[in-house]
């Protein structure tokens, strides 16, 4: 059996000149059978000999000894009279690299070993394998090793991210295999990530949300990858897009939640006149909401409306969509009655009760409500004081019943994540609106 061919399988450059077999280490001699060598500087073959030397090589350990390489080496003269390199060392293609003290294989089993266990581990599950190693030789292999380009990206999600808010705005890209912040770009210019993109050819998936200036660079610079609106982006706009909805019909939605007075328990103390206005913001709100629709009325565009009554442009747009002012819902009705006891027995003893009296004593009694809420709660169980008394509104018109920017994240909310109450809103909601009958998923 040809003792080379067991020792380089497949290679047949390399003879065995001696193998000497000591108590625990085999030594065993090569040389190379290669009759010409290429020089590393101008790849000019050369045949001319310059002299010998002997590389020492640790290899895979044999039948549990350690093992050596020792390979009889050439140097050679470059027949190039303009290189520089006037003499040069033998170069293999396979096992044996320049400047190594270990064989290809032997390194390469090595690398893993210690990627695996981490340096101490891996020296000592070495030396019970024969295998003579250092643990700073063994992390050295990792330091030393090229790492796989992870500049390379499939999958990129965009987006802005704030230097300074509403000052100074830069672009994140985030890699969607691996979850994590890739590049910072310094603006949110479409020129910046079209030079990004440009450099990114195996890119297949784009990310974004609907800036104009990101759709135009996703188009031009990754022609190739598919947009994709992310799923943040695609949930807010759908419930901006139900709480407009439910601005634009919140009367009809609001009525149809209202509850009918007879189904009310509680009775309705008797007539006392007092009370004089609502609520004060309240009614600085309706105030500049009616002053908005007025500009409205006269055609003026939002921008104009905006600098003139000081509001933001985002304030105007949805009070334009909108033909009722939308007041703010409560939650703690039920907290007062608890102290229906006391309110009946103050609206008997005094007719010019005011409201602000009677909320002052309920907070000394421990009512945690705000002087609003008791307002609408007080509405919102028919229960009069002061002037409403003279002028009862019929229960339809008081009180809101339900906040349609809550009410739309409902909309988004799984099923099963939402309780009784909210499922009975979304249901009354749907009857009340074939529209939004159909953004219901259930
Ligand atoms: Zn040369």
């Amino acid at each position: 059996m040809n003792l080379a061919n067991l020792i380089f399988p497949a290679n047949d450059i390399f003879k065995v000149i001696s193998v000497d077999n000591q108590t625990d280490l085999i030594s065993i001699y090569v040389q190379s059978g290669q009759k010409a060598c290429r020089c590393p500087n101008c790849c000019e073959p050369s045949t001319k000999l310059h002299s010998y030397y002997t590389r020492r090589f640790n290899d895979l350990p044999t039948f549990g000894k350690a093992c050596r390489i020792f390979l009889r080496s050439r140097k050679y003269y470059c027949l190039t009279e303009e290189c520089p390199l006037k003499i040069f060392t033998e170069c293999y293609e396979d096992h044996f690299r320049p400047r190594k003290r270990t064989t290809s294989r032997l390194e390469g089993k090595l690398f893993n070993t210690v990627v695996e266990l981490g340096g101490k581990a891996a020296e000592r599950i070495c030396h019970h394998f024969s295998i003579p190693v250092s643990d700073t030789t063994l992390l050295r292999l990792i330091n030393n090793a090229s790492l796989p380009d992870s500049r390379v990206f499939t999958a990129i999600g965009v987006d802005d991210w704030a230097y300074k808010k509403r000052e100074r705005y830069g672009s994140i890209l985030v890699d969607l295999t691996t979850r994590k912040v890739v590049d910072l770009l310094p603006d949110r210019e479409e020129k910046s990530l079209i030079t990004w993109l440009r450099k990114q050819p195996k890119l297949e998936i784009i990310t974004r949300d609907r800036y104009g200036k990101y759709r135009r660079a996703a188009t031009k610079g990754a022609p190739q990858a598919i947009q994709v609106t992310d799923r943040w982006h695609l949930l807010k706009n759908l419930s901006e897009a139900l709480t407009k909805m439910m601005n634009r019909e919140y009367a009809g939605l609001n009525r149809s939640l209202t509850p009918k007075i007879d189904e009310s328990p509680v009775e309705v103390p008797g007539a006392l006149p007092v009370r004089e206005k609502e609520v004060a913001t309240t009614g600085i709100i309706k105030q500049r909401f009616d002053e908005m629709k007025k500009l409205q009325a006269e055609g003026l565009p939002i921008t104009k409306i905006a600098g003139r009554l000081g509001m933001s442009r985002q304030t105007v747009r949805k009070y334009m969509s909108t033909e009722t002012l939308v007041r703010k819902s409560y939650k703690n009705r039920g907290m007062i009655e608890n102290y229906f006891n006391h309110i009946r027995k103050r609206i008997e003893e005094d007719a010019n009760l005011y409201l602000k009296t009677l909320w002052s004593e309920l907070r000394l009694m421990g009512y945690p409500g705000g002087y609003s809420t008791l307002s609408e709660a007080m509405a919102y169980y028919g229960i009069r004081i002061g002037k409403k008394t003279k002028n009862p509104k019929s229960p339809e018109q008081s009180g809101s019943f339900f906040k349609p920017s809550n009410a739309a994240m409902l909309f988004l909310t799984p099923e099963y994540k939402l309780n009784i109450t909210q499922k009975e809103l979304i249901d009354k909601l749907c009857k009340s609106s074939s529209d939004l009958k159909c953004a219901c998923y259930w």
